[in-house]
């Protein structure tokens, strides 16, 4: 898709650039999604482009996070659409989890495109449901249009992944009682912030992470699950970030 070889020192970098221009010609990511592309770009960039440690570990607390869920939902935008599809129903279905499309300048017609999307990338045959469209409950405290949500998704959601969400929306969340993974490159985001589980990473290569350890848990005990999440500190992780971000020393 991409005409660069992938021995090329930014390949990886180019080909999340190509994928999220190819999502704005196709309708599916919104003009401001570019804008939000370039800053994640920059953090990636002083992270080394890896997944650190304490990201990992953020991972695996979410994975046990989401198995251990009721009602779990991956609430995706035209950004998430774009760069990881396929990757998402694979969460989705690894954990159990409804997809909700949630945008911050929703029209009907970026919500049908993104829902079809997922649909393209296989998420009837993984029996993952693409939800959004219904949007008939709303999140107190918030504006009417980035309120709105299914009330059979995120609305009675108990754990909610954001990848790149905005910071109000991640705060109402969190006020209203529901546990939040936020994937978000930024540890100074007010939505890493404000997460259950923050995991500082690009989430090309997060939500493969997060399926992988949701896989490689799935013989563990409640007890166990309970102690990962327990034992995770977001602080303790947020901080580590920054210190990558700061030190520029591979941890
Ligand atoms: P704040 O949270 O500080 O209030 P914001 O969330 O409103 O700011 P935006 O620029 O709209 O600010 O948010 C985009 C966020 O998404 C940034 O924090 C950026 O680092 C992050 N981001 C962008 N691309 C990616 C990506 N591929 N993977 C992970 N995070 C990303
Ligand atoms: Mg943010």
């Amino acid at each position: 898709e991409l005409d660069v070889p992938e021995s090329h020192p930014r390949y990886q970098s180019l080909l999340t650039r190509h994928r999220i221009a190819e999502g704005v010609d196709r309708g599916i990511t919104s003009r401001q999604g570019l804008i939000a592309e370039g800053r994640g770009e920059a953090f990636d960039y002083l992270l080394g482009e890896r997944t650190i440690p304490s990201a990992d570990d953020a991972a695996r607390a979410a994975a046990a996070l989401l198995r251990l869920a009721d009602r779990p939902v991956i609430s995706v935008n035209g950004n998430v659409a774009a760069l990881v599809p396929g990757e998402t129903v694979d969460l989705a279905a690894a954990v159990d989890a409804d997809v909700e499309v949630n945008l911050f300048d929703r029209t009907d017609e970026r919500m049908r495109a993104i829902v079809a999307h997922f649909r393209d990338h296989g998420a009837d045959e993984a029996g993952v449901a693409v939800r959004g469209v219904d949007a008939d409950a709303r999140i107190p405290g918030l504006d009417h249009e980035r309120a709105k949500v299914d009330a059979d998704g995120i609305g009675s959601a108990d754990v909610v992944v954001v990848p790149l969400e905005d910071g109000d929306r991640a705060a109402a969340l969190a006020a209203m009682g529901t546990s939040e993974v936020v994937i978000d490159l930024n540890p100074l985001s007010r939505s890493a912030q404000v997460a259950t589980v923050p995991i500082v990473d690009n989430v090309i290569r997060a939500v493969p992470t997060v399926a992988d350890h949701a896989r490689d848990l799935s013989g563990a005990s409640r007890a166990e699950l309970k102690r990962l999440v327990r034992e995770f500190d977001a602080e303790a992780a947020l901080a580590a970030a920054e210190d990558a971000i700061r030190s520029g020393r591979l941890e």
